[in-house]
């Protein structure tokens, strides 16, 4: 069983501010994150192991997005994130 049975999934879209690192604008974007709630119940099928893992799972979000565009007209650039954390517990 996929770890992702345990979950239902929803899109979210999170706001947050970033400096530009080439022209250094502070700047709001929007970042797209994928809500991972346990589901109530487990899935039908599952072996002891998946239920045991189940037992433990955690709520979670994943970031989706990889990238940030520079939303000021004169630059435009394409840069990462400056925090590498893709996964945040609830
Ligand atoms: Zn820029």
């Amino acid at each position: 069983m996929d770890e992702r049975d345990y979950y239902l999934e929803k899109q979210e879209i999170k706001s947050a501010t970033f400096t530009c690192p080439k022209c250094r604008q502070t700047s709001d974007f929007q970042v797209r994150w994928l809500r991972r709630t346990r589901k109530r119940e487990m899935p039908r099928g599952g072996s002891e192991l998946d239920r045991a893992k189940f037992a433990k799972a955690r709520d979670y979000m994943v970031r989706v997005d990889d990238m940030l565009f520079c939303p000021n007209p004169r630059c435009r650039s394409r840069f990462e994130f400056p925090n590498s954390q893709t996964v945040v517990f609830i």
